[in-house]
């Protein structure tokens, strides 16, 4: 109690520095040992070098004629020039490791650390994909445990290992829907996705050739199941649903629409991006799914964010399971080896996602997570997931307003009616939240709720740290009653960069650096 009294008050008096003391800017851009960072090449000078190297013995032309003629533009740095850079840049980022992060739709939890040192072991991470198959052994078992386990876990008998990412998975199954339509010669055009679903959805839909039409959802944020039975029809290829939704909510009536859709000769897929809530309590099968992905990245806590590695396996029921890409693994009594080739395949392949396996260094940190948490752990993620995001809704809903009245499963949802009338946005209470040390909640998304804010705590947060999240939202909503906007609208000022132009951001990125042309422009 003491310790959150000071906290607050201190927070306070710094805030009021800040916002009244021009000197907060200082003069290079250092903020306490925040260190602004330039680029390495304005950094860098190019007779400068990181290494003694030996001059080169004066023995004639030894490069045939093939000498650099000029510098190639490489900025000359010392050692611990490059070693404060890279330290430097590490700590301008905020992470998982670094603090709590309730991005909705994200699962960012913890990503134990057996899981790295497993990924490390030589036999996994010095592997190179056209090694003989022989030599890769280990490796290969590897892979088709984890299949194996993908598949206990799905009830589906079928699976693809090689997409890359959530959205990569989507891209297999409904390359996979449509390879099984065109196989009995069905020349369906539509996929239905309801209004709450992830952009990729549509998008993958509509890659695929299909026109996308939406479906409504009902007052309880879940599928509208009365105007899913009156669209469908013999134009309808498959539906494209999320279970639990991206409102958080699990979409009761799966069996009845998955009945629904079949009947009409409809194939069903599931976004299983938030298989975080239901992993060892329900199996995709039993709900009538034929395709489903699974975000290794979310779920099985391999890392993700900025844009690293993913993997996103696809499970495919019966009906699919013979267009399945290549390669996969297979194993006899003479070991295991990939079938690379759509000759040497039991079915029909649909063809071939990526070059190679898929995302090695992901399937051994997954399988390492599978195997250290068992069947009973990953029970027990889903259920921690489930009863963390309800802490939070709990607690928060005096404060912010819920979407949808009842509880939720992994993730909750609040739009933004308790903003109303303060002046104060989404965005502007997001960025608030930083200066408060948490990194904000997903905005705006699902776009079904107005001023949407998706909160996912994960299994792997405390107590302690949902109540101190809970604590800076209550009195950034009362500091929102109270009237302050320019607070708001201000956020936040605690980080390196204040507030960016997001548009700008999206619309003008600079992805380049380039010599500055004047002296103007350099400075
Ligand atoms: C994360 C997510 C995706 C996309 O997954 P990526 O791995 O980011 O491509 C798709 N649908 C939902 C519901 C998601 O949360």
């Amino acid at each position: 109690m003491d310790r959150s009294q000071g906290r607050k008050s201190r927070t306070e008096t710094e805030l009021d520095a800040v916002m009244t003391d021009d000197s907060a800017e200082t003069a290079i851009g250092h903020r306490g040992l925040q260190l602004e960072e330039t680029l390495s090449f304005e950094q860098g000078s190019p007779d400068r070098c990181g290494v003694d190297l030996p001059d080169p013995p004066k023995t004639g032309n030894r490069l045939g004629g093939l000498a650099r003629k000029e510098a190639i533009g490489l900025p000359g740095l010392s050692e611990p020039q490059v070693v404060r850079h890279f330290t430097r840049l590490s700590q301008k980022n905020y992470g998982i490791d670094s603090g709590f992060y309730p991005l909705g739709s994200c699962t960012m939890k913890h990503n134990p650390r057996l899981n790295e040192r497993m990924a490390r072991l030589p036999g996994f991470a010095d592997l190179h994909p056209l090694q003989p198959e022989s030599t890769v052994q280990g490796a290969l078992e590897l892979i088709d445990t984890l299949a194996h386990w993908l598949k206990t876990l799905t009830g589906l008998p079928a699976v693809a290992l090689s997409p890359a990412a959530g959205a990569h998975g989507e891209l297999c199954g409904m390359m996979a829907i449509r390879a099984a339509l065109e196989a009995r010669g069905d020349s369906r055009e539509v996929v239905l996705v309801p209004e709450s679903a992830h952009g990729t959805n549509p998008a993958t839909a509509a890659m695929c050739g299909y026109r996308v039409e939406t479906i409504a959802a009902d007052d309880g944020g879940r599928v509208d199941v009365a105007a899913f039975r009156e669209r469908m029809g013999p134009d309808v290829a498959a539906l494209m649903l999320t279970n639990p939704n991206t409102c958080g909510l699990f979409e009761r009536d799966i069996i009845e629409i998955a009945e629904i859709l079949h009947a009409g000769g409809g194939l069903f897929y599931c976004d299983g991006a938030n298989f975080n809530a239901i992993v060892g309590r329900v199996r995709p099968a039993d709900l009538g799914i034929d395709a489903m992905h699974i975000n290794l990245h979310k779920t099985f806590s391999t890392p993700h964010g900025g844009g690293g590695p993913g993997a996103g396996p696809v499970a495919f029921s019966e009906a699919l399971a013979p267009f399945v890409p290549l390669p996969y693994v297979v194993h006899d009594r003479d070991g295991y080896r990939l079938v690379e080739h759509a000759d040497d395949a039991s079915g029909t392949p649909f063809g071939r996602l990526k070059a190679f396996h898929g995302q090695m260094g992901m399937f051994t940190r997954a399988l390492s997570y599978m195997m250290s948490h068992g069947a009973d752990g990953l029970r027990q993620v889903a259920e921690d997931a489930v009863l963390n995001a309800n802490y939070l809704l709990a607690r928060l809903s005096p404060t912010v307003t819920p979407a949808f009245p009842g509880t939720c499963m992994h993730e909750c949802l609040f739009d933004d009616r308790f903003l109303k009338g303060t002046g104060v946005s989404t965005l502007d209470f997001a960025k608030a939240l930083i200066d408060e040390g948490f990194h904000p909640m997903t905005m705006y998304f699902p776009l079904v709720v107005h001023g949407a804010l998706l909160m996912e705590p994960t299994e792997t947060e405390s107590k302690a740290t949902l109540d101190l999240f809970v604590e800076a939202v209550e009195s950034l909503a009362e500091r929102a009653r109270a009237g302050e906007v320019a607070y708001f609208q201000g956020a936040p000022r605690f980080t390196p960069r204040g507030r960016l132009d997001e548009t700008a951001a999206a619309r003008r990125p600079v992805l380049r650096w380039k010599e500055p042309e004047s002296a103007e422009e350099a400075a």
